[in-house]
């Protein structure tokens, strides 16, 4: 079995992760508003919301529902992000560098908010986390 496919069969989300619906090959002439590539966490969330808010969109995957870093990864939802609020603004500019981190902000909030309401079964846990620090400049950068 090649490596790709040993890191998905292996993982936790295939040890753990319901069934995933039966799909098929596309076939023919298909209509939709919306064509997403890719069946990983980003894009199916952006189906929902966008099949939420009225549109018909039909999503296209290579392998498998979350066969990329989606059904590869540990699991945690936190707020891990390697760029401080500072260098987003930085980057983004201070209006969509705002918009930014009010998105990160709430980042987790929706994924417990969508588990909640498509009553998706996947043993969450809402925890506390240890963000540890080397140093003082490491601690002075967790701080900030
Ligand atoms: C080892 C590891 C551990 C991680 N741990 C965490 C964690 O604990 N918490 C956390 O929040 N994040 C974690 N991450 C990051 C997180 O997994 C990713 O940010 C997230 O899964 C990205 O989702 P995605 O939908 O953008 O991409 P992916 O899940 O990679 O999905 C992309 C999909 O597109 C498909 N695709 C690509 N090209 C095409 C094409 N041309 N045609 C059709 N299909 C195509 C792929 O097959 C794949 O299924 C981790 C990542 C890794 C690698």
């Amino acid at each position: 079995m090649a490596d790709a496919e040993l890191g998905f069969t292996q993982s936790l989300w295939s040890a753990t992760a319901e069934e995933a619906p039966k799909t098929g090959a596309l076939s023919g002439i298909t209509n939709a508003g919306v064509v997403i590539v890719g069946a990983g966490f980003t894009s199916l969330s952006a189906a929902l919301h966008l099949v939420e808010a009225g549109q018909s969109v039909v999503v296209v995957e290579s392998q498998k529902i979350g066969w990329g870093a989606s059904g590869r990864n540990g699991g945690q939802v936190n707020l891990a992000f390697d760029v401080l609020p500072s260098g987003i603004k930085a980057h983004f500019g201070k209006k969509r560098g705002d918009r930014v981190l009010k998105l990160i902000d709430g980042a987790c909030d929706l994924v417990f908010e969508l588990i909640e309401r498509h009553t998706i079964k996947c043993a969450h846990r809402r925890v506390s986390y240890i963000r540890g620090a080397y140093g003082k400049r490491g601690l002075a950068e967790v701080e900030r």
